[in-house]
């Protein structure tokens, strides 16, 4: 059987996932040990080093001489019981890179590589992984808006559904409230009469707007999103305006909506950064 996480690219598996064991247990093909190489590009996000076989130990200093790396989107791998470790705590790593040498460290009973997969740190069955890729998660925004009410949330994902909107047409949005899957979102909306911005608020802390005071404008920014950014546009009794990415848009000023024209309704979706 292949392993992409084993240099040799073979493995035999000791001991396999179950309730239990929610890891797989792997030597190279033979009973032989093998270097580890990093399953997908990412970030090292904890590395246990100068450990010696104890097959009492608990927690964290069972897992030995050990590297967890974290992919981005919510997964990450974690390989334990190393001999050697050639990575540092907060390391970006590539998919293949070498990050250290099967070993018996920690409560091991036998030199092997024990291998998690964690989606939302919670541990997932890593056999399907073994020589595939994560699965790709699809960043969204889930937002809503008040006219009189709240009205019921509404997810829009990237690059599948923006038919969708919050809001009701001919009828004043006067607040909005909006969170991301990914990163945080900082949002400001413009108030027609006082023709002045409301603070900033982030992600459902807070709601954008005044209830009952008409909204002109929306400015949105996504941050700590790597390679992501957040798309919208609002209408208003002339139509949908002009599409804008975080701060930018076709005509400079930074933000969806024309002064003046009270917002209707709002679209937004979060969509993969150019360049
Ligand atoms: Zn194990």
């Amino acid at each position: 059987m292949g392993s992409r996480i084993l240099k040799s690219g073979n493995n035999q598996i000791t001991t396999k996932y179950s309730i239990g064991h929610k890891a797989v247990d792997l030597v190279k093909y033979r009973s032989q040990l093998d270097t580890i190489v990093a399953h997908s590009d990412g970030t090292v996000t904890f590395c246990q080093t100068g450990k010696k076989n104890n097959k009492l130990a608990v927690g964290n200093a069972s897992y030995g001489n050990c590297v967890k790396i974290d992919h981005g989107n919510g997964y990450a791998t974690l390989y334990a019981h190393l001999a050697l470790v050639y990575v540092k705590n907060g390391q970006k790593v590539k998919k293949g890179q070498e990050i250290g040498t099967m070993g018996n460290t920690g409560r091991s009973f036998g030199a092997h590589l024990h291998f998690e997969v964690r989606q939302n740190d919670s541990r997932i069955d890593p056999t399907p992984y073994l020589e595939a890729d994560l699965p790709t998660v699809v960043p969204s925004v889930t937002y809503r808006a008040y006219t009189t009410k709240w009205l019921p949330k509404i997810t829009d994902y990237n690059q599948q559904n923006t038919s969708g909107y919050a809001g009701v047409r001919s009828k004043n949005m006067t607040a909005l409230q909006a969170v991301p899957s990914v990163g945080i979102l900082r949002y400001r909306v413009h108030l027609l009469k006082e023709k002045r911005w409301l603070p900033w608020v982030e992600n459902d802390a807070d709601y954008a707007g005044n209830k009952g005071e008409q909204i002109d404008a929306v400015q949105m920014q996504l941050i700590d999103a790597e390679g992501y950014e957040i798309r919208y546009r609002v209408s208003s009794k002339k139509g949908w305006h002009g599409w804008c990415e975080g701060l930018t848009d076709k005509t400079g000023d930074g933000y969806a909506g024309v002064f003046g024209k009270a917002v209707d309704r709002i679209q937004m979706a979060i969509v993969r950064k150019e360049s």
